[in-house]
Parts: structure tokens; C-alpha cells; sequence
């Protein structure tokens, strides 16, 4: 392998001790604690362990958390009221709603009611709009951590080639307008891109969130590109036991790039610290201090 390995464990870990830091110097200077709530709909197991591992890092940084668990055959009503007490809860800077809901419960209108300075996943048409206007608040977390990541890897992407694979609302869009704010030349593709192999030569930076095991092929990737892998799959290894990959063929694509991140331990790390960070800038929001310095 001749790529640099992005650590993405290392960053997050830092960028979870100055979160800490800072939360310490709020509630000293401020008597303010972030208050992050959870809303978990029905008993799906990995979004069980997400929501439990959400909660224990909020109390791990010194915020308030809170838990709010539905059944699955829950109505969309309930969820909704949820959301609504949530919202006029002082003590909740921000709502986490765990995606996929049961299909009685239509995603958007969960999100239409959601208060937009407490969506700390990005989710809501008014976050996105500020993000497209230049303005945003609350960033979608993993693109956020992407960023975070290449600005620790590569600094100033002013002016490379960026290939977003997938265009979902929760990362590739977010993704693509980050970069594009970076002063990237950025390309999106998807299921109906023709071509896929020749606009990855081409970027600089290939950013893959598609959802499909070792899609990405290592002749695909350019001598000297950044690789950002975001997908997570779990596949079956040689002696049946589970392991997790990436959307990128890594040992393949590690002989072509200059810096790849691995699966796991790489773009994973930084989502759920991104979460705390934006929890942190919705308290300071609501309080009327300036999240700049975060
Ligand atoms: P998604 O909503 O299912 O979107 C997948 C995207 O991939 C779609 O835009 C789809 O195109 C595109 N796609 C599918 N097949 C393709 C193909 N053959 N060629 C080109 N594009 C193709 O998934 P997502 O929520 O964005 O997540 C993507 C992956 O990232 C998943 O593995 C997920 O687990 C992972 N993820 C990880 C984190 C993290 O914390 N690390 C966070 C979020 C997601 P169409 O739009 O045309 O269908």
C-alpha cells in the first residue's frame, strides 16, 4: 500500500476533547448544557445501537440527554407529538428522529414539524436551503466530517476535482455543496451516471457513498487522488464471519492514491462526533453566542 491511511479515529478523537472543553467553559461562563434528545421509533437493532451510542456519547461530553423510545406500530400522530414537546423544550437544543421510521410515518412530515435550529442531522428543507444559500447553521454530520477530514489531510482543495458518488439528502447532496463552497469543481453521479469509471480518472478527490460493497474499482481511482470512502457494508468473510467494507475495493484503490480512508476507522468515526458538535452549535445558537470558534 503507498497511500496514506486517513485516520479518522485520531481526528475525532480530537475533535471530541475540544467539544469536551468547550462544553466545560459554556457551563462554567454561561451556566449553559447542551441538551441533545434521541427519538427512536420501533426495534430495528443497528438503529437501536446508534440511538444507545448517541445518548452515551452525549453524557460522555457533559450534555444533558434524553431518550424518547416508540413502538414500532406507533402512529405518525404519536411521533409527531413527540417532536412537538421536544420542540418547545427549552432544555433540548437538539433532536435527533432515527432514520429509517416504520412506513406509517412519513419521513417528511416528521421533518416539516421538526424545529430547524434543533435539526442537528441537517435534515429539514431550511438547513439544506441555508447550506445551498451559503448560510448554513447545522451541517449534515458526515459531510461535515469528510471536511473536517480533508482539511487535516489535504488543506486547500481550491480549484481540484471532486466526484461525489450519490446524491442522497443526508450525504451526497450535503457533500457536493460543501465542496463546491470549498472552491472544489465538483461532479455528482449516481445509478444513471454513464461512465462512472472515466469521471472517477478524473477527480482529485473521489468521494463514494453509494451503499455497494467494493463498487469502486481500484483502476477507477486516479494516481495521486484523495479517496474518501463513506459506504458501510457488512459482507460475509472467507470463514463466515461478518466484516465490514467499504463502497471502494481499498487494498486495490490504496496502490493508486495518495491518502484513502479506511472502513472502518475512517469517515464512520467523525459522524457521531459531528452530531455532538452540532448539538453544541444549536445550544450556543439558541443562547445567542457565536458557534464560530467550534
Ligand atoms: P442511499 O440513500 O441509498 O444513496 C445511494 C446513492 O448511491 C444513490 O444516490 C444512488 O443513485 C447511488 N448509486 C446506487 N447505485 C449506483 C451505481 N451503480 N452507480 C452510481 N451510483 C449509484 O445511501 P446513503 O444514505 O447516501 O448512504 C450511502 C452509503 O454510505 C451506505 O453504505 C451507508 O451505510 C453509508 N453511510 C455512512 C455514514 C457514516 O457515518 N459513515 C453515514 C451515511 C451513510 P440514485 O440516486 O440514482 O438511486
Amino acid at each position: 500500500m503507498t497511500a496514506t491511511l486517513i485516520d479518522g479515529k485520531a481526528v475525532a478523537a480530537r475533535l471530541k476533547q475540544r467539544l469536551y472543553e468547550h462544553t466545560i467553559r459554556l457551563k462554567e461562563i454561561h451556566d449553559l448544557v447542551p441538551g441533545l434528545a434521541t427519538v427512536l421509533v420501533g426495534d430495528d437493532p443497528a438503529s437501536e445501537v446508534y440511538v444507545r451510542n448517541k445518548n452515551k456519547m452525549a453524557q460522555s461530553l457533559g450534555f444533558h440527554s434524553r431518550s424518547h423510545r416508540l413502538a414500532a406500530n406507533a402512529s405518525e400522530d404519536e411521533v409527531l407529538d413527540v417532536v412537538k414537546t421536544l420542540n418547545a423544550d427549552p432544555s433540548i437544543h437538539g433532536i435527533l428522529v432515527q432514520m429509517p421510521l416504520p412506513p406509517q410515518i412519513r419521513e417528511a412530515a416528521v421533518l416539516d414539524i421538526l424545529d430547524p435550529g434543533k435539526d442537528v442531522d441537517a435534515l429539514t428543507a431550511a438547513n439544506a436551503g441555508l447550506l445551498m444559500s451559503g448560510r448554513a447553521r447545522l451541517v449534515s454530520c458526515t459531510p461535515m466530517g469528510v471536511m473536517l477530514l480533508l482539511k487535516e489531510y489535504v488543506g486547500d482543495i481550491a480549484g481540484l476535482e471532486a466526484l461525489v458518488i450519490g446524491r442522497s439528502l443526508l450525504f451526497g447532496k450535503p457533500a457536493a455543496q460543501l465542496l463546491l463552497a470549498a472552491n472544489a469543481t465538483v461532479t455528482m453521479a449516481h445509478s444513471k451516471s454513464r461512465n462512472l469509471p472515466e469521471l472517477c480518472r478524473r477527480a482529485d478527490i473521489l468521494v463514494a457513498a453509494i451503499g455497494r460493497p467494493e463498487f469502486v474499482q481500484g483502476e477507477w481511482v486516479k494516481p495521486g487522488a484523495v479517496v474518501i470512502d463513506v459506504g458501510i457494508n457488512r459482507v460475509q468473510g472467507a470463514e463466515g464471519a461478518s466484516r465490514l467494507v467499504g463502497d471502494v475495493a481499498f487494498s486495490a484503490a490504496a496502490e493508486q492514491a495518495r491518502a484513502i480512508t479506511p472502513v472502518p476507522g475512517g469517515v464512520g468515526a467523525m459522524t457521531i462526533v459531528c452530531l455532538m458538535r452540532n448539538t453544541l452549535i444549536a445550544a450556543m445558537l439558541a443562547a445567542g453566542l457565536d458557534p464560530a470558534l467550534l
